[in-house]
């Protein structure tokens, strides 16, 4: 079995560099790829609220056989959740449906600048409350723009253990990266084969051949070596095998260049905008 790098946090705790991510898994089929996930290896899930799949991943772990205390869970608060008084009851919530005791890593999903009186500071203060009362081992953001760190910087004194952002060779995100990497934050990046998006690209193909590795280990090992954490999701079991056999190969400086050159900048979104998106579910 692959070695799978392990990152120090911020808080001291660390983090598998490979994980598994299961936005848009089916809730009716969470379980079984999950336990299947973890039986090829993974031992680090990351999940959320909005995806609604919550009580799956808890039970594919459970199913899996493998310690809880071996797997490292993610979840994430959803953006109708926002309101200090809800966010514990949120994560108690579930607790309860992952059938656990507390989640390694609790993100706010989304900054929403343009709801709740663009207050997500308060926000922040009941994450770290979470933190203080066991809930969540470690908490974090995600889709934080510089700004609004600075913002949790200014007016509270728990840096976030991680930004989840979007990354990967269409968009580098880089002032985003930068400031995570200037402040101790480190930065997960989500979507890192854009769904797919990056994998028909003829530098990455060239560079696959080249390396006898596929485009997506080709795309998934740039994201390791310029030393963030990530998670693709798949619901295939042979791709679950691919993504994880990174760690047999190394990308050359000169492949690294050429698909640090593939960066589209704003072009290369996929998300929304996390200054524009604001949508909260009813
Ligand atoms: P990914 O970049 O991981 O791509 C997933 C897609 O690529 C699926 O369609 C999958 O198909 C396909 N795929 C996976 N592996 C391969 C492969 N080896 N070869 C060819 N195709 C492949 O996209 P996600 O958006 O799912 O991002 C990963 C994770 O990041 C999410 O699951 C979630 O945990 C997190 N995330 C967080 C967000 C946030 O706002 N914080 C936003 C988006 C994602 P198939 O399943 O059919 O095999």
């Amino acid at each position: 079995m692959s070695m799978i790098p392990e990152l120090e946090l911020n808080d001291g705790r660390s983090i598998p560099q490979l994980g598994f991510g299961v936005f848009q898994i089916d809730p009716a089929e969470t379980a079984e790829k999950v336990a299947k996930a973890i039986e090829v290896g993974y031992r680090h899930i990351d999940t959320a609220q909005m995806y609604q799949n919550e009580e799956g991943t808890g039970q594919g772990i459970k199913d899996s056989g493998v310690s809880r205390d071996d797997i490292w869970l993610t979840t994430k608060l959803n953006n109708n959740n926002h309101e200090p008084e809800k966010v514990k009851a949120s994560l108690e919530q579930s607790l309860e449906k992952l059938g656990m005791d507390a989640v390694d890593l609790f993100l706010i999903h989304w900054p929403l600048p343009g709801a709740y009186d663009g207050d997500y500071v308060s926000t922040w203060e009941a994450m770290i409350e979470c933190r203080e009362a066991g809930l969540a081992k470690s908490v974090g953001v995600s889709n934080f723009q510089t700004h609004h760190l600075e913002e949790l910087a200014s007016k509270t004194s728990v840096v976030p253990a991680v930004n989840q952002i979007e990354v990967h060779p269409y968009f580098a995100n880089e002032d985003v990266r930068r400031y995570d990497q200037q402040h101790g934050i480190h930065t997960e990046a989500w979507s890192p084969i854009a769904q797919g998006g990056v994998l028909d690209d003829d530098t990455i193909k060239q560079i696959a051949e080249e390396t006898g590795k596929t485009p997506a280990q080709v795309v998934l090992r740039w994201h390791i070596q310029r030393g963030d954490i990530i998670f693709p999701k798949t619901n295939t079991p042979s791709r679950m095998e691919e993504n994880f056999d990174l760690f047999d190969f190394q990308l050359s400086k000169d492949h690294e260049i050429l698909i640090d050159r593939l960066d589209k900048g704003a072009d290369g979104r996929t998300g929304p905008h996390p200054d524009e998106f604001n949508v909260i579910p009813d």
